[in-house]
């Protein structure tokens, strides 16, 4: 009888780490760091002409058209700027669809031929790069002949240096397209739906008297929830290894109702990777700002500052890498999958949003007098009407097989989109609903122009937590994108239905205004009309309540539980007629993120089901097995030795053995299946054949773990994993 001693090992590692050395001195004054490996304005401002700078700063701020000697003079300057901070190469940094990041990497220097080298960076080497692309999901959108990708510079989003032990890197901030200028990236649709928003909002702005302004742009603060496992542990269970989740595992017998974790002090050993990360964060110009324990054990939130919604999402994403290396580091393996652990409180990241810019801050905050007042609601109202509208596309933005084990499971949010106003500002909309003070004679009503609104508040306590969409004070948090995720798809989305909520209000209040009518009184008709339409997406109960997916049907609103029902919604006429009106997507490109996201379902799901017939045969069963043989010995002892043997352990047992056996079984077989030759057959042969196949597995092996023997039993527990730190 072999004890297993993978596990064992893995906990006197755990026991025997000692932290590693603090990387900086005592010395060093906070915020020095700030953004030091950041190509700044600031940067920029000293290094360039006059001239160059202020083009470039008209890119940034007003969309203005790069021209390409401008590029050459930026290209020289950052090269030069780079090799003063150690790189040695450059890489165009891009988002592809797998939701990952990605980079080529390039020397700077290049061979002159007498053995000597010229550091080149040309502007258009700045502007345009071209990775080999074949192996990237396109999702139809490239056939193999024009398999190339370029990669094309965002100068609104600052190239930065990455520090590495063996050599630095300039990293640049690039979208990602095909030969025939569709998009193969997240970033691409992001830009396109921030400018088509811009638009919009600029127009009804103008309507409010406001023109000549900076554009108006979305900004974005995502709250990422995260859980860390010593890294030990994690390279003794290969599901986190490869899935990033468990596929086994019985809950803790201490669980998160204890709630001494949320909120409490954070341990030594976090706090120091905590403090590593933000000061790599900190030198990257990435505004770490809040850090606390969340709900469940091992589980922790960091939310940066919010910033203009493309460098948030280029920030998300490097923030995800750093601290998957700084955690390394630190001995540990950081989890971002949206439910690693079975039972235990899942991951989000919420998305903060707004729109706005630096002359007007945030357009989601109430004014103090009744014409600014007016201008909040109608941006409060073009969410609840763009949410209302297009709720199937919020949900298909956040669809993926991970996050369905948050949205429509036991979790938080539920999948039903709907928005939570507060109360306050609830009864606002409901006073509008009636129209103005004169028509509707009596209390309880609200004129627009005359009407001051009562002081919201701003305190996050307020928040209902149950709630998809809420509004927060200042800003609204869409809570569905999951840990995993970036925030481009919901941001786009986003952008683009706030796109065509906006232009509704402007089309109809410029018809109105040029008819006539009295600007406050047009205001005012438009906001009744608004929420007497779309009020139904308003609800600021309980989302986790049994009755409100009844009323929520009741009202029309969709429940799209699983990935495989939202996706469809990407594909709808309506869906596809919206991101062309905008130019976000065109419909090839509609259809290449729907095929996608099947594919990228069918992967994960089919990653996870091979893991789970490896674990549970190589690892699990044979465990179980030899604990089987155990208690029979024991049977066969007692019963020689004319004792009469209790069975019970052994019958309990076996019967599990049988049903991990006759699991496997069927997941074997079912993995054997054909699964249909396109996407889409091949994510429901994932969701009806492997899902369900892969839960009867551990089912069994969960009800073994309870019973098998401690020193036999293969794979870090929970209660080791989530306790152990
Ligand atoms: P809470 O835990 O209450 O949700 P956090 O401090 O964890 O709050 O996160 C709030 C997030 O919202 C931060 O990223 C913050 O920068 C962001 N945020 C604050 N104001 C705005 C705004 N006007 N627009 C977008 N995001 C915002
Ligand atoms: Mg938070």
């Amino acid at each position: 009888m072999t004890a297993n001693t993978t596990r064992r090992r893995a906990i006197e590692q755990v026991e025997a780490y000692v932290p590693p050395p603090v990387s900086f001195a005592a010395t060093e004054v906070p915020g020095e760091i700030y953004g030091a490996n950041v190509f700044s304005k600031t940067v920029m401002q000293q290094r360039l002409p006059k001239s160059v700078y202020r083009s470039v700063i008209a890119t940034i701020e007003r969309g203005a058209r790069l021209d390409p000697l401008v590029a050459d003079a930026v290209a020289s300057a950052m090269k030069d700027w780079a090799i003063e901070k150690g790189a040695t190469h450059y890489a165009h940094v891009f988002y592809p669809l797998t939701g990952l990041t990605a980079e080529k990497h390039d020397s700077f220097f290049e061979p002159v031929g007498d053995g000597a080298t010229l550091a080149e960076f040309a502007g258009k080497t700045l502007v345009q790069g071209e990775p080999d692309a074949s192996s990237f999901p396109n999702g139809g959108l490239r056939n193999t002949f024009e398999a190339r990708g370029y990669t094309g510079w965002d100068v609104t989003s600052p190239a930065y240096v990455l520090e590495n032990p063996n050599g630095n890197t300039l990293c640049i901030p690039t979208v990602f397209v095909s030969m025939t200028g569709e998009a193969l990236d997240h970033k691409t649709p992001l830009l396109r739906s921030q400018q088509a928003m811009g638009e919009q909002a600029e127009r009804v702005l103008a309507l409010f008297g406001h023109t000549d302004l900076n554009h108006v742009v979305s900004f974005c603060g995502p709250e990422q929830e995260y859980f860390l496992v010593d890294r030990h542990f994690f390279l003794a269970r290969p599901d986190l290894l490869n899935a990033g989740r468990t596929l086994f595992g019985t809950k803790p017998p201490k669980g998160q109702e204890f709630d001494d974790h949320y909120f409490g002090a954070i341990p030594e050993r976090v706090l120091g990777f905590m403090m590593d990360t933000e000061r790599e964060l900190f030198k990257l110009g990435i505004p770490a700002k809040t850090r606390h324990n969340e709900v469940a054990p091992g589980q922790f939130e960091i939310a940066p500052m919010f910033e203009r919604g493309n460098i948030a999402s280029d920030h998300q994403q490097l923030l995800m890498t750093t601290f998957k290396s700084v955690a390394k580091k630190h001995g540990m393996e950081i989890l971002f999958h949206e439910k690693p652990f079975a039972g235990v409180n899942g991951s989000g990241k919420h998305v903060n949003f707004s729109l706005g810019n630096s002359e007007l801050g945030s357009l989601f905050v109430p004014g103090d007098n009744p014409h600014d007042n007016a201008q909040f609601l109608v941006f409060c109202a073009a969410v609840i009407r763009a949410v209302h509208l297009y709720s199937g596309l919020l949900r298909a933005s956040v669809a993926s097989a991970s996050n369905d084990h948050r949205l429509g499971a036991n979790e938080a949010p539920p999948a039903i989109i709907s928005i939570f106003l507060g109360d306050q500002l609830a009864d606002i909309f409901a006073q509008i609903a009636k129209g103005p003070a004169t028509s509707s004679k009596g209390k309880g009503s609200m004129t627009i122009g005359v009407d001051t609104l009562p002081v919201l508040p701003t305190d996050p306590g307020d928040r209902n937590r149950t709630s998809p969409f809420a509004f927060t004070g200042n800003r609204f948090e869409f809570r569905a994108p999951g840990s995993l995720q970036t925030v481009a798809a919901p941001m786009t989305t986003i952008n683009t239905i706030m796109a065509d909520s906006l232009d509704h209000i402007a089309t109809t209040l410029e018809a109105d205004v040029a008819a006539g009518t009295d600007f406050d009184a047009a205001v005012q008709a438009l906001l009744t009309e608004i929420i007497n339409e779309h009020g139904d997406v308003v609800f600021n109960g309980d989302g986790y309540s049994a009755e409100w997916p009844v009323e929520a049907e009741r009202r029309g609103l969709a429940n799209l539980r699983t990935t495989l029902d939202a996706l469809p919604e990407l594909v709808t006429e309506p869906a596809m007629a919206l991101f062309e009106k905008y130019r976000v997507f065109n419909h090839r490109e509609m259809h290449s993120r729907y095929e996608i996201g099947l594919e990228q379902y069918a992967l994960t799901i089919g990653v996870e089901a091979r893991l789970t017939l490896e674990v549970g045969g190589t690892a699990i069963l044979p465990a179980a097995v030899r604990y089987q043989t155990e208690l029979a010995q024991n049977v066969g002892a007692l019963t020689a030795a004319g004792i009469e043997p209790d069975r019970s352990a052994l019958e309990a047992l076996s019967a599990h053995v049988a049903e991990l056996r006759s699991g496997l079984q069927t997941l074997r077989a079912a993995l054997a299946a054909d699964p249909g030759h396109d996407a889409k057959s091949e994510a429901e042969h994932a969701r009806d054949g492997l899902l369900p196949a892969m839960t009867a597995v551990r089912a069994a092996a969960d009800a073994l773990e309870e019973i098998v023997a401690d020193d036999l039993w293969p794979l870090p527990t929970y209660q080791e994993m989530l306790y152990i730190l």
